[in-house]
């Protein structure tokens, strides 16, 4: 094998550059993974705002092809296809034997490293693709749909519930999807046109731009009944005065937005009796659900995906991702 691969580095700001670096060394319980797609994150944007050279490398929505193995390695062989969970927790505690690496409580780690030709990655991270799942779908599993998936699985939502998801980037407009598929009625907020467009083909039935009439819209369209579950997808702190007043008693709010910085009032969720509840990323389990809805057909995960790009090209192309330009909504790098 050539013990040489390519990958992408960031020196500076705006300073992405493509270089020749050794391949991972594996360990034991480790699979060598060949890049084929890599979705790229709106949590990846750090790499194109560094000050000086790092050795983290972005890109954390992998998925390949296995190419060696560890000595350790139990199920997986040379050649199989699989998307990569890139949490890792200490393979140990109770959360980490369920898969739910990401609650693992003893230190977690974002492996990263996607926009890369290889990646090492352990065998428990890996979940193995259908044969009619593109390694460009199954790349979105994990993040992109696995993060509002388990958000969802963790409220009680079902058919007829008014949701309103706050932020239509590709996590916002899966949530959509998401919850439009277990029968809710569903409100998409985001102030950029055509993510309103993209939710409205997700299945969102109404879609506003935040502006300071929207609670009584939104209240309206529910038939004074109230938001049954608010998904808070953009981390802007508006959000949770929006999802304060339009929440139902007893209604759920999920915070997956990261950032928001805000003055609380707890009042406004005891007189309410609401639940709040934060939810990161997703587990083993979560990516099975995701790849059987895929399967299934109930969720297409490239309907918007709007941009590829080379792996040689990232460097040039980056500042789309940035700017959101071209009309850009989700983009993957691939090979
Ligand atoms: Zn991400
Ligand atoms: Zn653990």
């Amino acid at each position: 094998m050539n013990m040489n691969m390519k990958q992408i580095k960031a020196f500076g700001p705006q300073d992405l550059q493509v270089v020749v670096t050794d391949i991972p060394v594996l360990k034991a319980d480790e699979v060598l993974v060949d890049m084929r797609a890599c979705g790229i994150c709106g949590s990846d944007k750090w790499f194109w705002f560094v000050n000086e050279p790092t050795d983290y490398v972005a890109g954390h929505e992998a998925a390949g092809e296995v190419v060696a193995v560890g000595s350790d390695v139990k199920q997986l062989k040379i050649g199989d296809r699989i998307a990569i969970n890139n949490v890792k927790g200490c393979g140990l505690c109770p959360a980490c034997q369920l898969g739910q690496f990401v609650r693992c409580p003893n230190g977690v780690t974002h492996m990263g490293f996607g926009f890369s030709e290889k990646l090492a990655v352990p065998e428990r991270n890996c979940l193995k693709l259908d044969d009619t799942v593109s390694y460009e779908t199954g790349s979105l599993i994990f993040d992109n749909w696995g993060t509002p998936y388990s958000a969802i699985s963790r409220t009680s939502m079902k058919a007829g519930d008014y949701v309103v998801v706050i932020g239509c980037g590709p996590i916002g407009l899966a949530a959509v999807r998401l919850a439009k598929i277990r029968g809710a009625k569903v409100v998409a907020v985001d102030p950029n046109p055509s993510r309103r467009e993209a939710a409205i083909r997700q299945g969102a039935e109404f879609v506003y731009p935040p502006d300071v009439s929207l609670a009584e819209e939104i209240v309206r369209f529910t038939k004074q009944h109230g938001v049954d579950i608010v998904l808070e997808c953009s981390g802007k702190a508006p959000s949770y005065t929006l999802a304060l007043g339009i929440l139902r008693i007893g209604g759920t709010l999920v915070s997956i937005g990261e950032g928001a910085k805000f003055e609380f009032n707890s009042s406004d969720i005891i007189h309410k009796h609401l639940t709040v509840f934060g939810s990161l990323y997703s587990t083993m389990e979560d990516g099975q659900q995701v790849q059987r809805l895929i399967v299934s057909g109930d969720i297409e995960p490239m309907l918007f995906v709007t941009h590829q790009f080379k792996l040689d090209d990232l460097p040039a192309q980056f500042s789309k991702v940035i700017e959101y330009s071209d009309g850009l909504l989700k983009s993957i790098v691939v090979r």
